[in-house]
């Protein structure tokens, strides 16, 4: 017999796995996940509804090689957050649970990073600055033309004047941050018209948005964490159950995925060799060893 929380997490995984990725879930997907995160629980109700907002915002969207890819590597970027997944012991961490994954225009994942900002006692430590910084001094490049980060919390201010400075052309992210989030469409923002007004920032970068599923549920979920919470902090918030319902979920995801585009099942398997291969279940000092 199942336990009543038990019960209602089994449904609730159901639910969200079911549109983790539109289209490609299958019931033993939904049951292995199901089953490997018994210690998640969350409101049912609650979940429902950022589910079927999800839905809505996801059926807008035509998903097209380009698109799929994208899914693809986000999914990844949230499984590398989630394989060093950090609890609200702030003091103690290593740091948020934000991370991200470098690109090359071969669509070849070449490197990973996760927020690292306490335990280096050092806030410049942002996934994406570290994913960069150690990037460009280990791999030889000046610039970052032709790669794309994807990044599980949309950038900061900092991170996004890293991404014009090295002339990467874009970037996208797995949850809109309300505050810190737009720094890339603020610096691209031309207020010429206005009295002392400034032309846009002399780059451009694209940033976008993820399309899956979870993105949205991620986004739900923050919107009523604010409303619940006078002092609400993106970094705290992304400690909840809610946040790690669907981290944790990705890397299942992913290798359940089927492909809608035959030319993305080779970027699929090496994402997924890239996770077992690389990708370290702890801090590592420098930068992540490759
Ligand atoms: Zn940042």
């Amino acid at each position: 017999m199942m336990t009543g929380k038990i019960k209602q997490l089994t449904i609730s995984l159901f639910v969200l796995i079911a549109i983790m990725v539109s289209g490609c879930a299958t019931k033993d997907l939904t049951r292995q996940a199901a089953t490997t995160n018994q210690n998640i629980v969350v409101d049912e109700k609650l979940l429902n509804e950022a589910n079927a907002y999800a839905e809505k915002q996801v059926a807008m969207v035509q998903i097209d090689a380009a698109a799929e890819r994208d899914n693809i590597f986000m999914l990844l970027a949230y499984a590398v957050v989630y394989k060093n997944w950090q609890n609200s012991d702030m003091a103690n961490n290593r740091g948020y649970n934000i991370g991200s994954v470098l690109v090359d225009e071969n669509n070849e994942v070449v490197y990973w990073a996760r927020n690292s900002v306490n335990v280096t006692k050092n806030m410049t430590q942002h996934g994406e600055v570290r994913l960069m910084d150690c990037y460009l001094a280990t791999h030889g490049p000046n610039d970052l033309k032709g790669y794309t980060i994807y990044t599980t919390l949309e950038p900061c201010a900092m991170c996004s004047g890293m991404m014009f400075l090295t002339s990467m052309p874009r970037t996208v992210y797995g949850q809109k941050d309300p505050s810190f989030g737009d720094a890339i469409e603020r610096l691209e923002f031309d207020s010429t018209s206005l009295p002392g007004g400034y032309p846009p920032y002399p780059r451009h970068v694209i940033s976008n948005g993820s399309h899956l599923s979870g993105r949205y549920v991620l986004d739900y979920y923050y919107k009523v964490y604010v409303s619940q919470h006078q002092d609400a902090h993106i970094t705290v918030f992304l400690t909840t159950a809610e946040a790690a319902l669907v981290f944790s979920s990705a890397l299942n995801t992913l290798e359940k995925y089927q492909v809608k585009y035959p030319e993305n099942q080779e970027v699929k398997e090496k994402a997924i060799a890239f996770y077992n291969t690389k990708v370290t279940s702890s801090y590592t000092k420098l930068c992540p060893e490759q």
